[in-house]
């Protein structure tokens, strides 16, 4: 009789090359997983195999370190392996999207890929952060965007995903703050066609793009009422704070797109200005919920991977 082997923490390329000696005994078989790079403190794996049991799904989910120049191959791999699906994550997002057969209108829009789902042997990207973020920030403040002054920081592969769900819910308004101006001059002029209705609102624009300057920081977030960190900054030990603490007040509602197992230091400078705040806990929840609903067209057992990542 065939011996039983556990799955590996993390596999790589090299694994998906020979994937029925690598993991042809798992059981039961790992049949999606994240793609990373780095990938290993990923709380996708235990998120959705806490998923796959609730739902009586015989497969696994397992975290595979792919770097940006193995992507291509890794995600032909799991076409030719039977895969159902993958998550892309950090620095795949954007990459992605030369690699698929064909990308649903909201990634196509976004620019960037976090979910694949293999379909009659064809790679089909889409996006589920966008959606993911608007559900994390019901959840965790108990407002819709369309009732809120957004004011975002960064524009990559979250911070794009963010500002189309913004836009897509006609937010009040929306700042975008990114390091390199070009890039949020540019996202701005992508999604004017959602600001061009007038609303009143005084003196501010309701859609701009915004320079990394205190001075002018202060201003906006005197007109926003949420707050997002869409950058890495948080992440790492030692980062230092995205936003200086004194530009916070308490009136502000804090949404830091980061998780870590220390609070970051923008969610310590919330609470130290009273301001309410949630980590990305939330927003990882919901966007995996909404990946299982890919793969399998049905509702996500949204408690069991609460209750996987401790948010219980
Ligand atoms: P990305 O595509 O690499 O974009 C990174 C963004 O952060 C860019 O706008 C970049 O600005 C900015 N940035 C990077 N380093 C910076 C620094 N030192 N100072 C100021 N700005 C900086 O990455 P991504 O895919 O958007 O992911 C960003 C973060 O979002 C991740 O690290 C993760 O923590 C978080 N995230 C969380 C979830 C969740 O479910 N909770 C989902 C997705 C992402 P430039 O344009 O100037 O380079």
């Amino acid at each position: 009789m065939k011996k039983k082997r556990e799955q590996k923490q993390v596999y790589t390329l090299s694994d998906l090359r020979t994937w029925r000696e690598a993991a042809g005994d798992i059981d039961p078989p790992v049949r999606l997983g994240v793609f990373g790079d780095p990938v290993e403190h990923s709380l996708s794996p235990k998120m959705q195999n806490a998923a796959l049991r609730e739902c009586g799904i015989d497969l696994q989910y397992a975290a595979f370190h792919i770097r940006p120049d193995e992507l291509g191959e890794a995600l032909d791999l799991i076409c030719s392996n039977n895969f159902v699906g993958a998550n892309l994550t950090v620095p795949h997002k954007i990459a992605a999207l030369q690699y698929l057969d064909d990308v649903d209108d909201t990634a196509r829009k976004i620019g960037a890929v976090n979910t694949v789902a293999i379909r009659e042997g064809k790679l089909v990207g889409f996006n589920t952060d966008g959606a993911g973020f608007a559900r994390a920030i019901r959840s965790e403040f108990g407002v819709d965007l369309r009732d809120l002054r957004v004011l975002l920081l960064g524009a990559g592969g979250a911070g794009r995903a963010i500002a189309f769900q913004c836009a897509v819910e006609n937010s009040e308004r929306l700042v975008i703050v990114n390091r390199t101006l070009e890039k949020a001059k540019s996202l701005v002029q992508e999604l004017s066609q959602y600001y061009a209705a007038p609303r009143v609102l005084g003196p501010v624009a309701r859609l701009q793009a915004l320079a990394w300057n205190d001075a002018a920081l202060r201003f906006q977030i005197e007109h926003s009422d949420l707050i997002v960190n869409a950058t890495p900054l948080g992440l790492k030990h030692g980062d230092p704070p995205v936003l200086s603490g004194a530009l916070l007040a308490p009136h502000l509602m804090i949404y830091d797109t980061v998780y870590s197992a220390s609070r970051t230091p923008l969610l310590i400078a919330a609470g130290e200005s009273g301001a309410r705040s949630a980590d990305g806990l939330s927003m990882l929840l919901q966007q995996g919920a909404k990946s299982f609903e890919v793969w399998f067209e049905k509702s996500a057992p949204i408690d069991a991977m609460r209750a996987a990542l401790s948010l219980t």
